[in-house]
């Protein structure tokens, strides 16, 4: 990744600006002195906060340098959904169409589905392994709480169409002793079921975009 100054959300216009010009500066030495080795490859990082002109100027800075992968940065710092959906509707288009797009810090399953319909391919988040070590699941029809007391007697898996080590071995009712006894094996139980989930929502992601 080219160096970059990410911001808060509430931060002005001239604030943006002077951060997205200072990245793209060190974006152009980044890509100067980068050296090529087989396997990798150097990618800018939009910047511009929830500035459309701003983000306009740093995407069009940037498309006009070949690099291998362009990053779109400075979003997930607290912005509602829609002015992060906003910001990627008028961003995506002005990338180069043929190269990768990275969407970074990225995000619940709901993010990342409206991102990967607005043109984003790939994406770096927290959420599913923190998630899982504080105890909350992502299920097909919404999250799981498993600390809540409506799981402690609760023998069903944590989703029923799930296919992963956890769902095929465990019930909710000893996940949620697990977790509330503070034992290790919890988080790790938890965690193992959010990859999981992430990875087949990547999948049918992937497969829809095959067959549409
Ligand atoms: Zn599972």
């Amino acid at each position: 990744m080219a160096f970059d100054e990410c911001i808060p959300y509430h931060a002005t216009f001239q604030e943006a600006k002077k951060a997205m010009e200072l990245s793209m500066r060190w974006a152009l030495r980044s890509k100067n002195s980068y050296q090529n080795r087989n396997g990798y490859g150097i990618f800018a990082i939009v910047q511009g906060n929830a500035y459309q002109e701003l983000r306009e100027a740093s995407a069009n800075f940037l498309s006009s340098i070949d690099f291998d992968g362009y990053a779109i940065g400075g979003l997930a710092v607290g912005e509602p959904q829609a002015v992060m959906f906003d910001v990627l509707d008028y961003t995506i288009p002005l990338l180069p169409k043929f190269k990768p797009r990275y969407l970074m810090g990225v995000g619940k399953p709901s993010d990342v589905v409206g991102a990967v319909e607005r043109g984003v391919d790939m994406f770096d988040c927290v959420i599913p392994t923190r998630s899982g070590r504080n105890g909350q699941a992502f299920v097909r029809n919404g999250t799981i709480n498993i600390r809540n007391a409506q799981y402690s007697e609760d023998i069903r898996p944590l989703d029923s169409e799930c296919s992963c080590y956890t769902c095929s071995n465990f019930h909710r009712a000893y996940l949620h002793h697990l977790v509330r006894a503070k034992e290790i094996l919890g988080s790790i139980l938890m965690t193992w079921h959010n990859i999981h989930y992430y990875q087949d929502l990547m999948r049918e992601l992937r497969e829809k975009i095959i067959w549409s």
